[in-house]
């Protein structure tokens, strides 16, 4: 159990547990009890502790024993499938001494039927049947991209609870779609006084983005900062609550400290929340009607990767090449083999011609390469694991940026910060930012 410390307003309380053996023994990791969290918080509620149980006989109802009436909300993921290890309906009923009822929606359990007989040649069974059902006294989440049925209910005088399936998507489905958003909104939304963002930055390091903003990071102030650094950008979160004794909102305090923000980090700040450095280059590019090709060596096609997991990246990427050997980048972009020969493969001049080459070949607006040592072997004194060359070429616009990635971090988190380092070169030349060097 990880737990924090009380906020000092009156702010309505929220645990997560996260249910299943596969969660204890490492198998799976417990992606919900993150995207709960944060989602509990954005709905204004202080989260006092995750919890993760096994699938045991009645460890559900024992923790629920403990926390019934000690906290407002309680959101359950897991132990919502078909088979015998699946036991939060039965454990929430027991809890509450009431029976399992099926879920007082028409057609429910014959659709869960029909699901069966599309895979399976022999009736459902009991416990597949089971998922349409749920405690007396609850109301049904549906679930749009799965056959297990969520349900929330009270719990005692002030608890509610939310009861969701385990696959994340089924999950947040539920949740989102399914209604415990609207009714936890329509519960604990309104006047809840809290308000959180997040801005993100790229190019400079955690240690310099936090310099420029000091002096908000003061213990027990008002918004409370926090700072994170992954391989993929540093980002500043912001938790703002609403003063009563001066009468200003939270959001309207949230705003204002990131726009304070935002002016301090100048050009190293790039967006905001949800937003991702491939999804704000694919929005620019196609709000410009333009495009990008990419010629990639160490990231293996992570760079075109990121950008086509953006949803309407076909307006603005055609295709791209992962050359990794020599002889494919000269076969393929027409890198000149005396350079490759005089300079190396992780080199600015190829990497430039890598980029130059792209972008005459697939005639795009704009290209990006990256050739780099992504380790673990390798390495030299001159070039050591971690050092990538990165290129640029696009309409009055051609240069290179040497980066030397945390190596220690590992191959993969190399190749996650050369894709950054190469999307945020083509945020800056896009708003006609200065290169960096
Ligand atoms: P269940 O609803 O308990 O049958 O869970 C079905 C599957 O969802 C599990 O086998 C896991 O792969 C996944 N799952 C369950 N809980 C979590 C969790 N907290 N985080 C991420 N995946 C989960
Ligand atoms: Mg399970």
């Amino acid at each position: 159990m990880t737990s924090s410390s009380a906020p000092t307003s009156e702010v309505p309380t929220a645990v997560v547990i996260s249910i299943g053996e596969e969660l204890l023994e490492g198998r799976v990791a417990d992606t919900n009890a993150g995207t709960f969290a944060r989602e509990l918080l954005l709905h204004g509620l202080h989260v006092s502790a995750l919890y993760t149980i096994g699938d045991g006989v009645g460890e559900l109802q024992q923790l629920l024993a403990t926390l019934t009436d000690k906290v407002d909300v309680i959101l359950t993921t897991g132990g919502l499938g078909p088979t015998l290890d699946d036991r939060t309906r039965g454990d929430v009923a027991a809890a509450l001494g009431v029976d399992i009822v099926p879920v007082p929606v028409p057609g429910a359990m014959a659709h869960l039927a029909e699901v069966y007989a599309r895979y399976h040649p022999d009736q459902a069974t009991e416990e597949f049947l089971a998922q349409a059902s749920m405690p007396a006294g609850a109301e049904p989440l549906a679930n749009a991209v799965g056959s297990a049925w969520g349900f929330m209910r009270n719990l005692g005088s002030r608890s509610r609870l939310y009861c969701l399936p385990g696959p994340p998507v089924e999950c947040w489905s539920t949740f989102r779609a399914g209604g415990a958003a609207a009714d936890l909104q329509q519960r604990f939304g309104a006047g809840a006084g809290l308000a959180h963002g997040v801005l993100h930055t790229a190019g400079a390091p955690e240690s310099v983005v936090e310099e420029q903003v000091r002096e908000f990071f003061s213990p027990g102030s008002n918004p409370r900062l926090g700072i994170t650094a992954s391989a993929d950008q540093v980002s500043i979160s912001v938790l703002a609550r609403s003063e009563p004794a001066k009468a200003s909102s939270a959001s309207v305090l949230l705003e204002s400290t990131l726009v304070e923000l935002q002016r301090r980090l100048g050009h190293l700040w790039w967006g905001r929340d949800s937003q991702t450095l491939a999804s704000l280059v694919v929005e620019t590019l196609s709000a410009r009607r333009q495009t990008v090709t990419v010629a990639e060596s160490c990231t293996g096609g992570r760079l075109a990767a990121a950008l086509t997991g953006v949803a309407g990246a076909s307006d603005v990427f055609s295709f791209g090449w992962v050359t990794y050997s020599n002889e494919a980048k000269q076969q393929q972009l027409g890198v000149p083999q005396q350079l490759l020969v005089e300079h190396g493969a992780v080199s600015v001049e190829v990497a430039a011609a890598m980029a130059e080459g792209a972008r005459r070949v697939s005639g795009a607006d704009w290209s990006l390469a990256i050739t780099g040592v992504a380790g673990p072997d390798g390495g030299t004194a001159e070039k050591p694991v971690g050092a990538v060359c990165l290129a640029i070429c696009g309409p009055n616009t051609a240069y290179t940026l040497v980066r030397q990635q945390f190596a220690r971090a590992g191959r993969d988190a190399i190749q996650r910060q050369s894709v950054r380092d190469a999307l945020d070169m083509l945020r800056r030349a896009l708003a006609g930012l200065p290169a960096l060097g």
